[in-house]
């Protein structure tokens, strides 16, 4: 009732908005009010993590586990905007929201049992300059939040890519990320099970790279999940 209070109280004065189509949120909507949620495409991969259409993206490319999304990625659609915010317009509550977001959908099913540990998609220093946070860290620490999950960050080293990635062909983009990663602590990920996390795949080829690096830990178990799967 108290803290029910507070947040009327603040909302009064300094009104929270939806992070999709600007309105003003009530005191029990967090990030996206509850329209906006209503309208997003949720995937359902989560409910059958070892095959699916996006977990077939990987096999035969590394031993890939359980693999889901949040939602399906279209641009100029309202998840769209939520992707685009936190990326470029320095947003990393969104990230958190997403990441509790997938934790109170996926959990129930059983998804993040068995998971040792979450490693975040690693960015470049500079991207991490210019956007003031790795957006997949974000995600992480809204899923280690609610489930405890510890978040092991730098066991992969990301560098810059030869080429920008946009114009490329699948094979292209596979022989341009190939030399992106470098693993970094290989005994701290050695006969675990991590959890991959990314903020939008697309062919799957950034994934592929960094957990073919990933690999060379040897006895791993690699699961991923990303917020969004552009279709
Ligand atoms: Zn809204």
């Amino acid at each position: 009732m108290r803290a029910s209070f507070w947040t009327d109280l603040l909302d009064f004065i300094a009104p929270r908005t939806c992070a999709i189509c600007g309105r003003w949120l009530s005191s029990r909507e967090e990030c996206i009010c509850i329209s906006c949620i209503c309208d997003i495409p949720f995937a359902s991969y989560h409910l059958h993590p070892l095959d699916n259409p996006m977990a077939r993206l990987f096999w035969g490319l590394f031993p890939v586990e359980k693999v889901a999304a949040l939602f399906f990625y279209q641009p100029r659609t309202q998840p769209y905007h939520l992707i685009h915010d936190l990326k470029y317009h320095y947003a990393p509550e969104i990230g958190q929201y997403l990441g509790r977001l997938m934790v109170k959908r996926m959990q129930p099913h059983g998804f993040f049992d068995d998971i040792d540990a979450i490693i975040p998609m690693p960015i470049t220093w500079l991207r991490r300059i210019h956007r003031g946070y790795n957006q997949s860290e974000e995600i992480a620490k809204g899923i280690h939040e609610l489930t405890g999950i510890p978040i092991y960050n730098n066991v992969v080293k990301r560098h810059r890519f030869k080429h920008s990635q946009t114009k490329l062909s699948i094979r292209q983009r596979r022989e341009n990320v190939r030399d992106a990663f470098h693993l970094n602590k290989s005994e701290k990920v050695r006969g675990k099970h991590v959890l991959l996390i990314d903020d939008v795949i697309t062919t799957g080829s950034t994934i592929t790279a960094c957990a073919e690096e990933l690999t060379k830990a040897g006895d791993i178990r690699i699961s991923v999940l990303s917020i969004g799967l552009t279709k």
